[in-house]
């Protein structure tokens, strides 16, 4: 009878990587496995190496732990006399374990080497063969697993079930048609005869959806005819991150299809570094489906065109403070997508600086390769990031750009943790802020006197709300019930998890923000209990933490993940924003 993966011995788990392996070798790997000469001239180019000098970080000390298994598969020596080349296929759970923290912990895809590299040795693609026979015997992150388990059965890296991300839309269109005072300001679901089809990250959906409105404000000025997918909307892919793919054509297929139902003309990818390459370049061919009734292109080249077209107009003095553009490796090097953005960025920005280096040749913004999901190498992942920190700050820019949803978290984790800051005026110095492209765009559009408006809006607000701010710091909670109180909102505070539990139990609120870090109970734990308690299911759950692993929580999902989170210090117009938004889609599930 067939046991359970899980219950395999190591050795069977070693046994099956190996002839995964094996079987999965292609001439591409071949080529690249053959190809390196260990001359080292790739070493400064890893983000790794640099930041700790450690050997054993170097994009060929790295390879030369997949390579092993090559050779002992492959190279006639190394069936011969594998201990005097080194070659050595997977034996034990440890082998496993440690190719894990090499191609998960250890590299981001971020391909810097490969571009550096006088062969040609495509690093990033022999990690991802190890990784895809790693993820069969389930050596992976938790964060991994979970978020391709998530994209298999809900069709979105974050399970985001098809109500909350209809509602989320509906909240969007509303806050846009505010910021216009104009009812005519759409976002279309579904809408027959539209020329093209928007297809998002999910974090725009349940974490960040400023990108969204951005990007549905300036389709409506330059009076465009898009629609949104009820369907297949998600634009990332895990079969990038995981080596598999199948997942990648399941995720491509599932957007495909839906926009050949829509009879679009084109599918818009937002600005998603990885979610472009994949949709655009790799999940065509994972899930069989060339040729394309339809071109792929990217918002970036939309909102050029719409610039160059005169559809829309920029006001660059809209955005004042310096500006400078991370690269995302995967739009720069994999894309070729390096000028789009800085088109757009010189014509909505005052003062645009470049950092140096760039385009191509651009360092990792620390998050890539899945790097976000994986709260187990948080830690290693920001340290690593002191390379491009000191690329940041060389360029006194009080704003980092970037046209990618990953990157804006890799690199708001970096500027937290190398304590970027910039005055915007006030004498306080601020973190740096981390705005997609499309987001700075939209602030600084001319809305035309003469464009056809429907009718004034009055938004309706959530005032007089019970929310409920669990956190240990004094300092927090009092700014917190002051800001909260300010905008009209009934607030109740807890000093500690346990304190927070009963009076979440006692007072139904109609939402909780909670602090992960605090003595006793942890957030975490706290966080947990709340999901498991009955009288408050429904009730939304807004994570307001300075820790870097918390995305554990978003992630790795023990429970269902938390309807909002922001990283400390705490901006307030997203803060008000995401309450607001939090609010909107518990409306009719909660009275208080
Ligand atoms: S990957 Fe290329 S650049 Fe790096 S050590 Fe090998 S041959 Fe040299
Ligand atoms: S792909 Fe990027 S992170 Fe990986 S070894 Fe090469 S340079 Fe380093
Ligand atoms: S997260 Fe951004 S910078 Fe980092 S690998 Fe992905 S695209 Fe590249």
């Amino acid at each position: 009878m067939e046991r359970k993966q899980g219950m395999r011995s190591a050795s069977e788990k070693a046994a099956s990587f190996n002839k995964h392996f094996k079987e999965r070798t292609n001439r591409q790997h071949a080529l690249s496995f053959a190809a390196c000469v260990h001359c080292g001239m790739c070493n400064e180019s890893c983000h790794y190496y640099l930041a700790t000098g450690d050997p054993s970080m170097t994009p060929a000390a790295k390879v030369d732990k997949i390579r092993r298994i090559y050779k002992a598969q492959n190279d006639w020596l190394g069936k011969l006399v594998p201990g005097w080349v080194g070659a050595r296929e997977m034996k034990t759970d440890a082998d496993l374990e440690a190719l894990k923290d090499v191609v998960f912990g250890s590299c981001s895809g971020c391909r810097r080497c490969t571009v550096n590299c006088p062969f040609g040795v495509d690093t990033a693609i022999l990690i991802g063969l190890a990784r895809s026979c790693l993820v069969d015997e389930k050596v992976a992150p938790e964060g991994i697993l979970s978020v391709m388990k998530d994209q298999w059965e809900w069709g979105n890296q974050m399970a985001i079930p098809k109500e909350e991300y209809l509602e989320t839309l509906a909240w969007v269109e509303e806050e846009l048609q505010a910021e216009l005072d104009d009812a005519s300001a759409k976002i279309p679901i579904d809408k027959e005869g539209a020329d093209f089809v928007y297809v998002v990250n999910p974090r725009e959906i349940k974490y960040s959806p400023m990108s969204l409105q951005a990007a549905a404000k300036i389709f409506h000025v330059a009076g465009l005819n898009w629609t949104m997918g009820s369907e297949g909307w998600d634009n990332t892919n895990f079969g990038l991150f995981s080596g598999k793919a199948d997942l990648g054509g399941h995720m491509g297929n599932l957007a495909y299809n839906h926009a050949k139902k829509l009879g679009v003309k084109r599918m818009v990818v937002s600005e998603c570094g990885h979610g472009l390459r994949s949709t655009k370049w790799e999940a065509p061919n994972w899930g069989k489906a060339n040729p394309l009734p339809f071109e792929i292109v990217s918002m970036l080249e939309v909102m050029v065109d719409l610039i160059n077209t005169g559809k829309i107009i920029l006001d660059p003095n809209k955005n004042p403070h310096p500006v400078t553009y991370h690269d995302p490796c995967n739009l720069s090097r994999s894309a070729g997508i390096t000028e789009e953005p800085r088109f757009c960025l010189k014509r909505a920005c005052k003062d645009f600086r470049e950092m140096t280096p760039n385009r191509a040749d651009s360092f990792c913004c620390t998050g890539g390769g899945g790097g976000m999901s994986m709260a187990e190498y948080a830690k290693r992942r920001v340290s690593v990031g002191s390379v491009k920190a000191e690329q940041i700050k060389a360029t006194g820019a009080a704003i980092v750009a970037t046209a990618c949803h990953n990157c804006v978290d890799g690199l708001t984790d970096v500027i937290k943790h190398y304590e970027l800051k910039y005055d915007f005026g006030n004498g306080k110095p601020q973190f740096l802020k981390v705005p997609n492209i499309c987001e700075l765009v939209g602030d600084a559009i001319v809305v035309p006197k003469d464009l056809p408006k429907g009718k004034p809006v009055t938004r309706e607000r959530f005032k007089g709300k019970k929310i409920l701010v669990i956190d240990d710091s004094p300092d927090i909670v009092a700014y917190l019930k002051t800001l909260l109180e300010d905008n009209h909102y009934q607030i109740i505070t807890a000093h500690d998890g346990a304190a927070g539990l009963a009076k979440a139990k006692s007072e139904r609120p109609s939402l909780i923000t909670l602090d992960i870090t605090m003595p006793g109970k942890s957030g975490i734990q706290v966080f947990q209990e709340l999901r498991s308690i009955p009288e408050l299911e429904g009730t939304p759950v807004f994570i307001i933490t300075g820790q870097i692993d918390f995305r554990q929580l978003m992630y790795q999902k023990k429970v269902q993940a938390p309807e909002g989170f922001m990283s400390k210090p705490i901006d307030e117009d997203v803060l008000l924003m995401t309450v607001e938004r939090l609010l909107h889609y518990t409306k009719h599930k909660s009275a208080n």
